[in-house]
Order: C-alpha cells, then sequence, then structure tokens
C-alpha cells in the first residue's frame, strides 16, 4: 500500500533523508524507531505531502504522492490534488490540534463534511460510532479543554478515522501524555491494527512496537539502519546503534 523509493528531503543544505526505501502492504502495521533528529517526523511528512521531496517517490494505494508524470518528469499536483489524495490518509500527532472553540462532534465531522460534503445524517452516526468504539460515546458535545489529554488524543484518532482512511499515520501519539494516560490510547492504536487499518506508526513506545508491529523500522542520521520483525530489530537488533538507541529507551 505504501511504497518509498530513494526519498531524499534537505532543509537547506542539511539533508534530513538520505535515500529512504521503504514498503508497507496492506493491513499491516510499521514501527518507526530512533533518536532525536534522525528524520522520523520529517518522513511521515513526506507521506501525505505536508513536505516536498528533493528526489524519490512516495507511492500510497498506487498512485505518487503530492507529483504527477508529466513527459517523464515528476510536477508537483495542485493543491486540490494534493488535498484529495491526503483525504484518504489519516494524521494523528503528538499534540492533538483539536479545535478548541469546536465540540468534539463538530471537530470529527467538520473534514468528512467540509472536504467530502458528506451530510450530517452520514457523518453523525459514523461519528458516533467510532467515539463509542473508543469510549467516548458520552463526550460528543463537550469541548476539548473539558477532556483528559488521552480522551483528546482518543478524539484526534477518531476524527482521522471520520475521513475512512486507507493509511493511518502516527507521530509520537502517546508522547506529551501522562503516564497513567498512555494505556488507553495504545489501546485504541491495538485495536486499530488488528481490524486491519495499515499503520505507520513512530513511537518510543517500544513495547507496543514489539506487539503490534509487523515491522519495526530503526532510522539514525535520515537513514534506515535495520528493519525487520518486532524479534529481528528488538530482540536481536544486529546494528550496534540500534542496540545502543534501545538501552538508552528501554
Ligand atoms: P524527534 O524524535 O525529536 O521528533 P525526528 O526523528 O522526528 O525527531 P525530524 O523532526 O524529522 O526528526 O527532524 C529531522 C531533522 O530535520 C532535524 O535536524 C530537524 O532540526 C530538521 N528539520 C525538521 N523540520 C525542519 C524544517 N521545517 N526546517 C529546517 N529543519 C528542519
Ligand atoms: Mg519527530
Amino acid at each position: 500500500l505504501v511504497e518509498a523509493t530513494n526519498v531524499h528531503k534537505s532543509f537547506g543544505a542539511k539533508e534530513v533523508l538520505s535515500g529512504i526505501n521503504l514498503t508497507v502492504h496492506e493491513g499491516e502495521v510499521m514501527c518507526l524507531i530512533g533518536p532525536s533528529g534522525s528524520g522520523k517526523s520529517t518522513l511521515l511528512r513526506c507521506i501525505n505531502h505536508l513536505e516536498s521531496l528533493n528526489s524519490g517517490t512516495i507511492v500510497v494505494d498506487g498512485r505518487i504522492v503530492g507529483y504527477e508524470r508529466k513527459n517523464n518528469v515528476l510536477v508537483e499536483l495542485h493543491p486540490t490534488a494534493i488535498a484529495a489524495q491526503r483525504a484518504s490518509i489519516g494524521m494523528v500527532f503528538q499534540h492533538f490540534n483539536l479545535f478548541p472553540h469546536m465540540t468534539v462532534m463538530e471537530n470529527i465531522i467538520e473534514a468528512p463534511r467540509g472536504v467530502r460534503g458528506e451530510s450530517r445524517g452520514v457523518v453523525v452516526p459514523r461519528a458516533r460510532q467510532l467515539l463509542a468504539e473508543v469510549g467516548l460515546e458520552d463526550f460528543a458535545d463537550s469541548y476539548p479543554g473539558r477532556l483528559s489529554g488521552g480522551q483528546q488524543q482518543r478524539v484526534a484518532i477518531v476524527r482521522a478515522l471520520a475521513m475512512e482512511p486507507r493509511l493511518m499515520l502516527f507521530d509520537e501519539p502517546t508522547s506529551a501524555l501522562d503516564p497513567e494516560l498512555v494505556g488507553d490510547v495504545l489501546q485504541v492504536m491495538k485495536r486499530l491494527a488488528s481490524s486491519g487499518m495499515t499503520m505507520i506508526v513512530v513511537t518510543h513506545e517500544i513495547a507496543f512496537a514489539r506487539d503490534v508491529a509487523d515491522t519495526v523500522v530503526f532510522m539514525d542520521g535520515g537513514a534506515i539502519v535495520e528493519a525487520g520483525t518486532p524479534s529481528e530489530v528488538i530482540e536481536n537488533p544486529q546494528h550496534p546503534r540500534t542496540r545502543e538507541f534501545l538501552s538508552q529507551v528501554r
């Protein structure tokens, strides 16, 4: 479903991604781990074209993200075409980025209504169903400020799911949460994974990666140092840098 080929990304003279190749099949979960500054967030942002690429391609669902080929040259898509591509890719950030002046329900139905033009009659029941699945059916009319961080993050996940995405990207979704609130969010993500959602998750939760990931990718310095199953990368890391990183985060 996702195929990155030789992705390069620089900010000014600084190369942040230096030739990333990865494949995520439909229904698989890939966890990205690595030290601060290794390029994890930048890679996620490239996958839904929040960042342009310097070279290489990312294909999602059979289509090049952000670009089209014209006379064998890649040309950036029109913003409306980029928005249409993004509509099928859900993203959840460390900071939940809910709209504070909208209720939970309004937050969730905003994009399905505005971007997909769906009617309230279609979207509201879907939103209620999704809220119930994450245990928040009683909070539809609350404002985000009244919710705990863990509840807000579950709403952010529901908001992304309300667009019925083919792919979900998570960038350290539990890093900003108090420790006692992390479990609920990870449990929602686990259930989403077992429901067959294709997911790419940047996380420092090594136990989550070990339990849920099909593939674990360790990045350092803008490159993939090691990739494989959790038992390969987490239990039997081959590269000294992977071992060092794991000894620090566990
Ligand atoms: P962390 O674990 O701290 O979130 P990360 O692996 O997600 O780190 P990135 O946020 O992808 O790392 O950043 C990789 C590098 O790119 C860093 O050196 C960062 O300073 C740089 N960088 C990221 N975004 C920009 C930007 N918009 N302009 C300039 N440099 C940037
Ligand atoms: Mg990051």
